[in-house]
């Protein structure tokens, strides 16, 4: 019995608006679905039917319609009817329809509408008698024939459009609006007669073969190439949305006097989100008038003087919209004879900041409830908010294309190298550092600059990383642009770019402009304030952020960092006031001169840590020792031959130099440039170099990644992280003496066994014994490790009896579990994987939950089976992506850590986490 119910109910393919079930967009498709429900709420929709998705699927299958299908929309036809007194087909007071496609998904502008399907010979002159206007009849069925022979029978427009100019031309008018009821009836007749041309057949004067056929029609479309591209581009799953349905709607006019009207309308602004009429409407005029432009639309606002009754039930109807749907919507309305009706409405789509806005004010006005105020935005549209862009205004063309690395727009004079940012930077230049890629010592570059252009990388590349983390926007691996930096130009296409050429970057998109484009400033508005409140106050997740200086530390609390998760020590050690000491220490041969440069690096680290964990106060600030190789530090050794070469030169030069002058010796007086650097000086700076070539060569790794780096570099050259270690200790011990509380966190990077962890603890431990007696006061600290190798997640159980904490490093933990590196992969193959599917994602970018998600997860229960408390965050790339927040949300991590203008980003990610962490489910690829 059941069984045959659940039959029945399959097998109905059409319900009339009154009976459909308004939440099963599935079946009736999104507009057909809301066409029900705005009925069945008691809102002025004319009535009409829909013919399910199953139907469609049905005749796609087959390639005919179902046998029941046309049996049971004349039953719905002949609803009508009784509904409307009119007939389809005939008499003086026809009934005519649209025919409009509409899936589960919105897909706009996607399928086409035919309108005033009905309408045939006879009807016509029931129109022209019911309506006494000749003109208005003939202007729908020309309308009609038109959209019918286009959707249905597959008639280009231009094959009408060509007789409708020729019309207008011989009755010598310029706007549609103008043309007579004579003039419109010459066009109908035309098109009849291209109809026939174009098919060898009468167009169809039978109504109901009229239906059958536009029903067919909108069926196919779903397999268009239109259709079939755009679910393709917008990775639309049959799982999503199967089929179109198709919505057949008594036709009500616009276009029938003064007292007719159509429009579109918003139920809050869509670019503010201010809480007004928002929406644009024509007198006497059909919805496409209103979408093609022909004439210029009136704001809804000037509907209250000119249609005041008609504007109060239109009040009226947004009202209803919203606090039905709880949701502002996109709606679209005719006025027929002063009479309201409400054609469609939909979700409406809004830019961040409207997004914003109307969340925390439909909270306020008890519209939805927080939880919904949250999860009706997408985190990443916070991204928009946060930087500035550039003004969507402006029409002109990008010169060249890369990856968008790091969003914002910035425009300035273009530099090659950051020497020269820096020079011009502190004259107050606005700079964009333009390299092929960037490197560790290009630093300075980036603190002078407004924004990065790179030639070569990708979107986790050096350049990419390091602006990211600054909030500057970077467009990386722009291919069609080659950097000479000797020559002091870039050429991009046919353009040749000086140094001191304008240029604009939009690292949102990846494009770079010729000159300065007017950029609009960042947003960080009241509301966007409180609702990241309430999603810190619904989180179990906190949100810390990657910062490495105090200033990136402040602008990260202004984000609302509850404090740092990384602090990459070698980022300071690139600033320019502390280079040249890291290289004496670098090149130091002994243990001795190597400590000497590290007791003048000591007291400037301490100085750092100092105010990074002040601007923290009261929160923790997890300092990782050294990381990088340290070639890093120093320049390539192609850089360094060119560096010798001309040394050598200069040093003949010079010694030539001293033959003039012995030559001279009785001339009165030399030019100055004679006077300057002595043989000695450039022969100590040639011996320098020379040093540095041979410590170059001396540490050259065929894979440096995989090689002296991490801890390895702390165990081997254990002074180097003594004297990190003693400076964070001694910061804290300032700090505590200020009364300033502080938490630090000392954390060891690349860890592969539980040995190296316990080395470097026995130097933590050492150290805090002496200052605590030194300082008579008791250090608090976190020790913990980076877990960023695939060996470090399977011996978890033995780190954690050293670690308190655990700070997954995703980048190199991706890379290790791949074995490929983020630099060749993203240069190379990694655009075609994701092109064509074998990879869905980019794994530097959303984490790879299969994959390296199943390593974190293990090494998160091994941990915890052996320190219950053990606290555990990410801190690579991924931990200020949504997606990956909600895997870390589900593996029970404590933090997330990610770049400070990620922040905000992160912290609505992380409610959503919470909110949805019932849904949450392993993808299965
Ligand atoms: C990581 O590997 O994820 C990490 C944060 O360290 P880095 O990117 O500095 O190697
Ligand atoms: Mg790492």
């Amino acid at each position: 019995m059941q069984m045959q119910a659940a039959k029945n109910m399959k097998s109905q393919l059409v319900y009339s608006f009154a009976d459909g079930d308004g939440h099963n967009k599935k079946l009736l498709g999104g507009k057909g679905a809301n066409l029900c429900e705005m009925t069945q709420i008691g809102l002025n929709v004319p009535p009409g039917f829909v013919i399910t998705t199953e139907a469609c699927l049905a005749y796609l299958e087959k390639n005919e319609l179902p046998p029941e299908l046309m049996a049971a929309v004349k039953t719905e036809i002949d609803k009508l009817e009784a509904a409307t007194g009119r007939t389809f087909g005939a008499g003086a007071d026809p009934l005519l329809v649209s025919v409009r496609s509409g899936s589960a998904l919105s897909m706009p502008g996607m399928m086409d509408t035919i309108l005033n399907l009905g309408l045939n010979d006879e009807t016509l002159a029931g129109l022209i008698e019911q309506t006494g206007d000749e003109r208005f009849a003939y202007d729908a069925y020309r309308r009609f024939i038109q959209l019918f022979g286009k959707v249905a029978l597959g008639i280009g427009d231009e094959k009408f459009d060509e007789h409708f100019a020729e019309v207008k031309e011989l009755a010598g008018v310029k706007a549609d609006v103008a043309l007579e009821a004579a003039h419109l009836k010459e066009i109908s007749q035309r098109f009849l007669a291209v109809v026939r041309d174009e098919t060898g057949e009468d167009f169809p004067q039978d109504v109901m073969t009229q239906l059958q056929l536009a029903v067919e029609s909108v069926f196919r479309s779903w397999m268009g190439k239109r259709a079939v591209d755009y679910r393709r581009e917008f990775h639309i799953t049959p799982d999503m949305a199967n089929g179109t349905a198709v919505n057949i709607c008594t036709m009500v006019f616009g276009n029938m006097g003064d007292d007719c009207a159509t429009g579109v309308g918003f139920t809050r602004n869509p670019g503010t989100g201010e809480n007004e009429m928002f929406g644009e409407y024509l007198t006497n005029a059909q919805g496409e008038d209103v979408v093609a432009g022909i004439r210029t639309p009136k704001s809804l606002v000037q509907m209250e003087t000119e249609m005041p009754s008609q504007f109060a039930q239109l009040v009226e109807l947004r009202n209803k919209l919203e606090s039905h749907y709880k949701e502002v919507q996109d709606y679209e309305f005719t006025i027929e004879k002063g009479t309201l009706y409400c054609l469609q409405t939909r979700n409406g789509k809004m830019n961040a900041a409207a997004l914003v806005k109307t969340s925390v004010d439909m909270y306020r006005e008890k519209l939805i409830s927080r939880e919904q105020a949250l999860l009706r935005i997408d985190p990443e549209l916070l991204e928009q908010l946060l930087h500035p862009s550039l003004d969507p205004d402006s029409a002109v063309k990008p010169i060249a294309l890369g990856l968008p690395a790091s969003p914002g727009a910035a425009a300035g004079k273009c530099v090659f190298d950051a020497d020269l940012a820096e020079k011009l930077g502190r004259s107050g230049e606005k700079l964009i550092l333009v390299r092929e890629e960037t490197r560790p010592e290009d630093i300075h570059g980036f603190f002078a600059a407004e924004g990065i252009l790179t030639s070569r990388g990708g979107k986790t590349s050096h350049a990419a990383v390091v602006a990211r983390g600054m909030g500057k926007p970077c467009v990386a691996g722009a291919e069609g642009i080659e950097v000479d930096v000797a020559l002091r130009l870039a050429k991009v296409g046919e353009h040749i770019l000086h140094e001191g050429d304008v240029i604009t970057l939009d690292g949102a998109t990846g494009e770079v402009y010729l000159g300065a484009i007017p950029t609009l400033p960042a947003h960080f508005s009241d509301e966007l304030q409180v609702l990241l409140e309430w999603a810190d106050e619904v989180a179990d997740l906190k949100v810390m952020a990657n910062a490495d200086t105090p200033d990136a530390a402040r602008r990260a609390r202004e984000y609302g960092a509850m404090g740092i998760g990384l602090c990459r020590t070698e980022r300071m050690f690139n600033a320019s006031d502390r280079l040249p000491i890291v290289i004496d220490m670098i090149l130091a041969d002994n243990k001795e001169d190597r400590k000497a440069a590290l007791n003048n690096l000591l007291p400037i680290q301490r100085a750092d840590f100092i105010e990074l964990f002040s601007v923290m106060s009261p929160d923790p600030v997890t300092v990782r020792l050294l990381d990088p190789p340290m070639h890093e530090f120093l320049p390539t050794e192609q850089q360094l031959l060119q560096q010798v070469e001309n040394l050598r030169l200069y040093r003949d030069v010079v010694r030539g130099r001293q033959t003039a002058l012995t030559a001279l010796a009785s001339a009165p007086e030399l030019p100055k440039a004679f006077t300057e650097l002595s043989e000695e000086h450039v022969t100590d700076a040639l011996t320098k170099k020379e040093r540095m070539l041979q410590k170059v060569r001396e540490l050259q790794e065929t894979n440096p990644m995989l090689g002296h780096r991490g801890v390895r570099l702390g165990i081997t050259y254990p002074e180097i992280y003594a004297m990190q270690i003693e400076a964070i200790l001694e910061a804290a011990v300032e700090c505590a003496k200020k009364g300033i509380n502080v938490q630090p966190e000392i954390m060891v990077p690349q860890v592969i066994t539980s040995q190296e962890l316990a080395h470097v603890k026995r130097t933590v431990e050492e150290l805090t014994e002496r200052l605590e007696k030194e300082s008579g006061q008791k250090l608090r600290f976190k020790f913990g490790t980076m877990i960023e190798t695939v060996r470090a997640c399977t011996r978890a159980r033995p780190l954690a009896a050293s670690a308190e904490f655990f700070s997954f490093g995703t980048n190199d933990l991706t890379q290790a579990t791949f074995s490929f590196s983020r630099e060749d992969a993203e240069n190379k193959f990694l655009p075609m994987y994701n092109d064509s599917g074998i990879l869905q994602d980019n794994p530097f970018e959303v984490l790879d939950i299969q994959g390296v998600g199943q390593l974190i997860e293990q090494a998160v229960r091994r941990g915890r089976e052996v320190r219950k408390d053990l606290k555990i965050g990410i801190c690579g790339e991924q931990g200020g992506h949504p997606e990956s927040i909600r895997f870390c949300h589900h593996v029970g991590l404590n933090y997330v850590s990610c770049s400070g203008p990620r922040v905000p980003v992160a912290r609505l990610a992380v409610a959503n986490a919470k909110l949805r962490e019932n849904e949450f489910k392993i993808p299965e690829r």
